[in-house]
């Protein structure tokens, strides 16, 4: 057993954080305030080469494993970027994991390459408004025509929908009551997200505003046969392996927005004088920032684990379920601990603490919520009858 990083891991670490380092708070607090992509972090990421770090090398990727992907995540969102930051690049880490594994040679070629280099975005687009976390519930339709699909229905929440150039898309090809299993029936494209021929709605929301979510409608929409993944019918099954992927990394940059808002706190603590002395030096200010840091470590690990699972091609599903779920509740426990820590200057802007705080809270939602994950683990681990 070690359970130390590789000298690969930290030097990743290590220059992930050079680059990140060149995009300070004012950076971040801009982009928040007017609710702008980071294109210039997005950019310098593409041009140092992260974006790929999970791709394959043929195509100009790393190929590396979930567990490097989770150290550099953990080191984006540590930056001051929080989930703004983080959700501007992390989809190229588990996105395209469907097209790396079923994907034509020329589909990755087409695909994966522009992504690669930072020349075109993707979104995800899965959830829907009447479906919610029932995802075998979803409506949108892809009817089959002559060379391709016509494509109707809404999605909701898609991320980057403002500037993506390609959309990831979970169809229903068989309703879902002539399917033998709710999970058949369904079926994954990778298409042009065509903002002239699909209505993209902003999401006006509580955080992460440089990132945009969005309301999508698509309306009689033409998908050619070559955007095609796989199979028909099979989608879901291919979404499924990118799924822990994306909990991992969540998790683990909630950790990283985390000990951020710990690192803030304890400095304000040791600078901030009230009654002549350092708050910091009252145990009710330590005591909850010190918690803070063991619940962040413990879920740090926890990240870690699942990610080496996942690497080493071994069951991983409890072990990301329960990563997200802590390392989500022991962010936005850090983040809330930093406000009150800086009292009423906590809920300034200029102290960055309130974003951060107002970022950790979407980890705990997105991609899965606690409800689901504990009801997932119930069932799985426990053997306890389904409940949803
Ligand atoms: C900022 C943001 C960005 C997002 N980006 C994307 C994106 O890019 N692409 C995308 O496809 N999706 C995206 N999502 C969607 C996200 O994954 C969903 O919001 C999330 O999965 C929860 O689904 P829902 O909002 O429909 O909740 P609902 O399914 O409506 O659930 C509402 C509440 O009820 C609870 N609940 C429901 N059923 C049960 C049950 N059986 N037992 C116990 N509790 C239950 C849930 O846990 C939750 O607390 C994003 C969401 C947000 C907020």
């Amino acid at each position: 057993m070690n359970l130390g990083l590789t000298s690969l891991q930290v030097e990743i670490d290590a220059n992930v954080r050079k680059v990140c380092a060149e995009f300070g708070d004012d950076y971040w607090h801009e982009c928040d305030e007017n609710s702008r992509f980071p294109e210039e972090f997005y950019k310098a990421m593409a041009v140092a080469g992260w974006l790929g770090i999970t791709m394959p090398e043929e195509l100009g990727g790393s190929n590396l494993g979930v567990t490097e992907a989770s150290i550099m995540m953990h080191a984006v969102a540590s930056s001051g970027g929080a989930q703004a930051a983080a959700s501007s690049i992390h989809i190229n880490l588990f996105g395209p994991h469907a097209i790396v594994v079923h994907g034509t040679p020329e589909q990755k070629r087409r695909w994966l390459t522009p992504l690669i280099q930072g020349e075109q975005k993707a979104c995800f687009g899965v959830t829907e408004p009447d479906a919610g976390l029932d995802t075998t519930s979803i409506k949108t339709y892809a009817k089959k025509v002559e060379g391709g699909y016509r494509v109707t229905g809404r999605k909701m929440w898609t991320s980057t929908g403002q500037e993506a150039h390609k959309i990831l898309l979970l169809v229903r090809t068989t309703p879902k009551s002539e399917s033998a299993r709710p999970t058949d029936g369904m079926t994954l494209f990778y298409t042009d997200l065509d903002r002239k021929a699909i209505e993209v709605r902003r999401i006006k929301k509580m955080g992460r505003n440089a990132v945009d979510s969005n309301a999508t409608f698509i309306d009689n929409y033409f998908v050619p046969d070559e955007d095609l993944i796989g199979e028909p019918g099979k989608g879901f099954y291919y979404l499924l392996d990118s799924l822990n992927p994306e909990r991992i990394l969540v998790g683990i940059e909630a950790i990283g927005i985390g000990r951020d808002a710990l690192n803030r706190a304890a400095k304000y603590a040791r600078e901030r004088v009230v009654f002549g002395r350092p708050i910091g030096k009252n145990q009710g200010i330590q005591h909850p920032l010190a918690e803070s840091w063991a619940l962040l470590e413990s879920a740090y690990w926890m990240c870690l684990r699942a990610a080496w699972l996942y690497d080493n091609k071994l069951p991983c599903g409890a072990e990301a379920n329960a990563a997200k779920l802590l390392a989500a509740r022991a962010g936005f426990d850090a983040t809330t601990k930093a406000v009150l820590t800086h009292g009423g200057m906590g809920y300034a802007r200029e102290f960055h603490v309130e974003r951060l705080f107002r970022e950790s809270l979407l980890p705990r939602i997105a991609p899965v919520t606690e409800q689901l994950i504990l009801s997932f683990i119930a069932e799985k681990v426990l053997d306890l009858p389904k409940s949803y």
